[in-house]
């Protein structure tokens, strides 16, 4: 089997303990099976830091899109609009999603590089008061840019308003208060910083806000109230859930644990991001990001002066001795990307840039 690391956001290298879990078929009937979903969504509370009865987890098949996509047609009533604070592909998705569906939504539009302002979100909301939810991305994984949330959200309760948060590239590996930062609905997936294998996403939801939206989604699958109420019940999943992803992710929650929680994986994936921009600049390679607003999950970076070679070529080089990349998303400038999330430590980093290393001086040879 080709063997490689994962530098990418998601799906991501997992361990070998929890690809293991995918080796057994589990009834999707069964109590224990069920059990194990209401253990997930028990421990997805603690690690946003809230409780019920105030907030309550629901898992969603399909990939984190699927997620976002459910809590967007199925909150967002036929009388709101949402008001979406994007820098990146992923916040302009939400958008995509809403044209679909026919959820009335207003973009605030920020460059790639820039976050999005709190100020210019409490205007927006001050001058349209038909605005009803507001919703933006937390790691914006087109750059690697970390989103001010808490600030944002600080507007937005003060107007009284919904708020809706993708965390999908960062929760598990960067503490996110939920509740203190009035989040109402955070959405995340299997496959990023818990480490787990694609399948599933999870949406954290305000308790109340959620029931109040019974009967309002526009979708059947992705209906996120029908979802919750049918796993309440007992942790039964409303259609075929994905039995094997649901066992590894289980695992992969208690791995996080044994790592040391949230704070411990932050710290690991932040040195390791570190290094990356180190290693790469000593090496003529141009963090796209200011410093100041880098996250800790995925870099984007602009080539070496007079580079006269192709993403391409790049990759095949760094795949055949062990590695993937990812090709570049910012819309203003000529990037490549490289996460540091998943089973990824120093060594990796350091294995990359030598690697990078002699990528170079061979093109410079040729
Ligand atoms: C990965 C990701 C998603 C979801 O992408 P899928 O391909 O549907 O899993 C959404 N938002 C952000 C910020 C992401 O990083």
């Amino acid at each position: 089997m080709n063997q490689y690391k994962l530098l990418t956001p998601g799906p991501l290298t997992t361990t070998e303990t929890v690809k293991q879990e995918m080796l057994v078929d589990h009834c999707t009937w069964d109590d224990d099976y069920k059990k194990i979903t209401q253990t997930i969504r028990r421990t997805l509370l603690e690690l946003g830091q809230v409780t019920e009865p105030q907030y309550t987890a629901v898992l969603m098949q399909g990939s984190g899109t699927f997620g976002v996509e459910s809590v967007l047609t199925s909150v967002v009533g036929r009388n709101d609009k949402v008001l979406i604070a994007a820098n990146g592909a992923y916040g302009l998705r939400m958008a995509e999603i809403c044209r679909h569906a026919g959820v009335d939504f207003v973009l605030y539009e920020q460059e790639n590089f820039k976050i999005p302002e709190a100020d210019k979100v409490a205007a927006i909301l001050a001058s349209d008061p038909a605005v009803t939810h507001v919703a933006m991305v937390h790691g914006e994984t087109t750059s690697g840019i970390l989103n001010d949330v808490q600030a944002v959200g600080q507007v937005v309760k003060q107007a009284g308003k919904t708020f809706i948060v993708d965390a999908m590239s960062t929760f598990g590996g960067v503490e996110i208060p939920v509740g203190d930062w009035g989040i109402d609905f955070l959405i995340s997936s299997a496959n990023k910083c818990i480490q787990g294998v694609p399948g599933f996403s999870f949406v954290l939801a305000n308790r109340e806000k959620l029931i109040a939206s019974a009967g309002c989604a526009r979708s059947l699958s992705l209906d996120l109230y029908d979802q919750w109420k049918t796993m309440e019940t007992d942790g039964k999943w409303r259609f075929t859930s994905p039995t094997h992803v649901v066992l590894a992710f289980a695992r992969a929650l208690e791995e996080l644990k044994a790592e040391g929680g949230i704070p411990a994986r932050h710290a690991r994936y932040a040195n390791n991001q570190k290094r990356l921009a180190e290693k790469l600049s000593a090496l003529g390679f141009t963090p796209y990001l200011d410093p100041a607003v880098q996250g800790p999950i995925i870099t984007s970076f602009g080539y070496p002066k007079g580079a006269d070679f192709t993403f391409r070529q790049m990759y095949d080089y760094i795949k055949a001795r062990g590695y993937v990349l990812y090709p570049g998303k910012v819309m203003e400038a000529d990037t490549f990307r490289v996460g540091n999330i998943g089973e990824i430590y120093p060594a990796d980093i350091e294995a990359l840039a030598t690697i990078l290393e002699t990528f170079l001086k061979e093109v410079a040879a040729a």
